[in-house]
């Protein structure tokens, strides 16, 4: 348990993210009381059900009401929107702060509708799983996992550290770094895998002569990772590669070229380049292991057995599953 860092925490959207926080925060007694608030009607019923906040307010702008951390954790291409809503009722000196996977766009959509006189530090906690909605998230979700803030030269320092207290306080590693070089960093070890996932599933989904039986039968030998990261939420990733384009693109043309020279090598029967090239990606994947930002076991890329956490909730297992 930390002392508590702010007095009144306001979460605009309660999914996997929020929700988490939500339960983290609670956990950790980092806020005296949580106010939530979420889009749809279904889904504040189910806040209040769950008891994820002490109020759940029917409309953004209520929400950040006397709140001194405001936390917009919604689709980034929603962010510009909410941001000119809650704008006029933000309490002076609160900090506003937000978890979206981009980063550019996000400043670019939410600073110019917040007032003077509060603290504006964008945050992407590096972590997730492919489920949505309040019943995913889970308060271990950010221990052991980077969340990198990307405050403006001129902010205030008191707020960005106990921004990055709270976060710690939840168990997150922090790093500060510019929007733009977030945008690309991300572009290469998120936004191009779920990029890759997704056209890979569509790929085999479309291959008429394979079946779809034999698809899901055999998805083991490497396939069954892909589609994982290809359940990722559908609005969350389309706003994600608009607001990201340029990143994006610039590392799509370079993993072209990549696969073209795979291709070659393939072509010509050149084992030498495949052979060194799988021998450089495998020792990738033993520092990733060794830093401890993934388990050796073969639950690959679901929360660590050998992390302290609830078992995790899976309300959409059943459906998609
Ligand atoms: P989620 O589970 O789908 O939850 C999204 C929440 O935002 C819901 O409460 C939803 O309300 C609300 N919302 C959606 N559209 C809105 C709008 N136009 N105005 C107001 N509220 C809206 O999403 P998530 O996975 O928590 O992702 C939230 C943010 O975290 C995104 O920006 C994403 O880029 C970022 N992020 C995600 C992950 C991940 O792995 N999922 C990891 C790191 C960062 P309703 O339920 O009522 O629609």
């Amino acid at each position: 348990m930390t002392a508590p860092l702010f007095n009144r925490l306001a979460l605009i959207g309660v999914g996997l993210i929020g929700s988490s926080i939500a339960r983290a925060a609670r956990a950790q007694g980092v806020v005296r009381s949580i106010a939530a608030t979420a889009r749809s009607a279904a889904t504040r019923r189910r806040v209040a059900e769950l008891g994820l906040a002490d109020q759940v307010a029917e409309t953004n702008a209520a929400a950040v009401e006397g709140a001194d951390l405001v936390i917009v954790c919604i689709p980034v291409g929603a962010c510009a929107e909410v941001a000119r809503e809650i704008g006029p009722h933000l309490m002076a000196g609160a900090t506003v702060s937000d978890v979206g996977s981009v980063k550019g766009s996000v400043v670019r959509d939410m600073a110019p509708h917040l007032p003077a006189g509060v603290h504006f530090v964008p945050a992407h906690p590096v972590a997730g799983t492919e489920y949505s909605g309040p019943d995913a998230g889970f308060a271990e979700l950010f221990v052991n996992r980077w969340c990198i803030l990307t405050p403006p030269a001129d902010a205030d320092l008191q707020a960005v550290d106990r921004l990055k207290a709270f976060w710690r306080a939840l168990g997150a590693n922090v790093e500060t770094m510019a929007p733009q070089h977030h945008d690309l960093v991300l572009a290469v070890t998120s936004h191009l895998p779920h990029l890759i996932a997704y056209t890979i599933v569509g790929t085999a989904d479309e291959l008429a002569q394979v079946t779809r039986q034999e698809v899901l039968q055999f998805s083991a030998g490497g396939f069954r990772d892909f589609t994982r990261i290809a359940a990722s939420d559908p609005t969350m990733w389309r706003d994600v590669f608009l607001a990201n384009k340029d990143a994006v693109l610039e590392m799509l043309g370079r993993f072209n070229e990549d696969v073209s020279a795979l291709t070659r090598a393939i072509r010509r029967g050149d084992g030498e380049a495949l052979f060194n090239h799988f021998t450089r990606t495998r020792a990738i994947r033993k520092g990733i292991v060794a830093i401890g930002q993934d388990s050796p076991s073969p639950d690959f890329g679901r929360p660590h057995p050998d992390l302290p956490h609830e078992p995790l909730p899976r309300p959409y297992a059943g459906e998609g599953e």
